[in-house]
């Protein structure tokens, strides 16, 4: 007997070990500086983050949701304005629209799961403010044609990039491609520390200052309060270790793409795979494939061959409990809550060995070829 082949959905543990003696320096030379907040590392960590995103300005934040709640403040979007985002998200996109009284508006996604830019056009009323895509699963949101929706009636365009660091469309990177950008530094994320941590991009300097204000009480200087703020920032600490993964991260992501690429090649008989069109650049946050009536079924025997799967998502935004006040229903969008049904995601990450994503194939090829 040889022993089964385990193959998590995750593996966070793997890429600390893989790097330990380097974390374990920067938290000495962190943890000895004694300046765990707004130090050295943090700064030194949004230069390298805005030269690898491609902008001028990067900002260390609390986590991703801050990142848009900090974002939509700055910008001055709150009651009585609309924004419109992807009903197929975490739930984070929506609720922090909601979080700053701004009105939620949904619209279905297309079939790179992102959102779809005709629903955007039909959503815009007077009252629109900005549009947030999300660069789901790290692919980038078709931005060609959401900006010419934007540019006709003058809106902001946000990215939630948290899935997405390091995608491009058209060559350029996400971060770069509205207003200012949303990142995560959640474990979960492409680029995960050992906690909650979040990044903003902007080209715009006005944002940028006010950005920095806002995360940290509204304070000018130690003294001085300019604006009501609030209490938003990156740990040094979490900002050194970001700072390492850093330069790490075209090569996972290659890796992630590599892995993609042969998923795609072997099971592309089977269900409905994820590809790059020709200017987009993915990274493979989440390889998604599409499936039919036998998702669950799939799922259940992968679980049974020690493969773990998950769904993102399994309760389109626009059917949680939560969003029951928003007046929408089943039916309003049908793409999203197709794929809410048929979708699941595969294990990805650059720690998978050959030997795990052969088992994931082979698996999946058992599965349909005896049904
Ligand atoms: C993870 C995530 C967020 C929120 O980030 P946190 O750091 O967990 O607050 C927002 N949007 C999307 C699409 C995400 O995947």
């Amino acid at each position: 007997m040889t022993t089964p082949i385990k193959v998590p959905f995750v593996n966070l543990g793997q890429q600390f070990k893989d790097h330990e003696s380097e974390f374990m320096q920067a938290f000495t030379s962190i943890g000895r500086s004694g300046n765990y907040i707004m130090g050295e590392a943090l700064q030194s960590f949004e230069t390298k983050a805005a030269e690898f995103c491609e902008v001028k300005h990067a900002i260390g934040v609390a986590n991703g949701s801050d990142a848009l709640f900090l974002i939509y403040k700055a910008l001055g979007i709150g009651p009585g304005d609309e924004v419109i985002t992807a009903a197929n998200s975490f739930i984070a996109t929506a609720w922090t629209i909601v979080a700053v009284g701004a009105k939620l508006v949904l619209v279905d996604v297309g079939d790179d799961l992102n959102i779809n830019p005709s629903s955007v056009e039909a959503a815009i009323t007077a009252r629109t403010k900005a549009i947030v895509p999300v660069h789901l699963t790290g692919r980038p949101a078709n931005i060609d044609h959401l900006t010419a929706v934007a540019k006709a009636q003058n809106l902001h365009i946000i990215e939630d990039a948290a899935q997405s660091i390091g995608a491009r469309f058209n060559g350029r990177r996400v971060g770069s491609l509205g207003v200012a950008a949303a990142f995560s530094l959640h474990p979960l994320k492409n680029l995960g520390v050992f906690g909650d941590g979040g990044l903003i991009t902007t080209n715009d300097d006005n944002l940028d200052k006010s950005i920095r204000l806002l995360r940290n009480h509204g304070l000018r200087n130690r003294d001085e309060c300019q604006i009501w703020g609030y209490n938003s920032r990156l740990d040094t600490m979490q900002a050194g270790f970001a700072e390492i993964k850093l330069k790490y991260l075209d090569k996972w992501n290659e890796k992630c793409r590599k892995i993609a690429h042969y998923y795609r090649n072997n099971l592309q008989k089977f269900v409905i795979t994820p590809f790059d069109k020709v200017n987009e650049y993915a990274v493979y946050h989440n390889f998604v494939i599409i499936c039919g009536k036998e998702r669950d079924e799939l799922m259940y025997y992968l679980t049974s061959e020690g493969i773990e799967t998950k769904i993102h998502y399994p309760i389109p935004i626009h059917l949680q409990n939560a969003a029951e006040t928003l007046g929408y229903a089943r039916g309003d969008f049908p793409a999203t809550e197709k794929f809410a049904k048929c979708m699941v995601s595969l294990p990805i990450y650059p720690e998978l060995t050959q030997i795990q994503i052969d088992h994931v194939v082979s698996s999946i090829k058992k599965f349909y070829e005896r049904s």
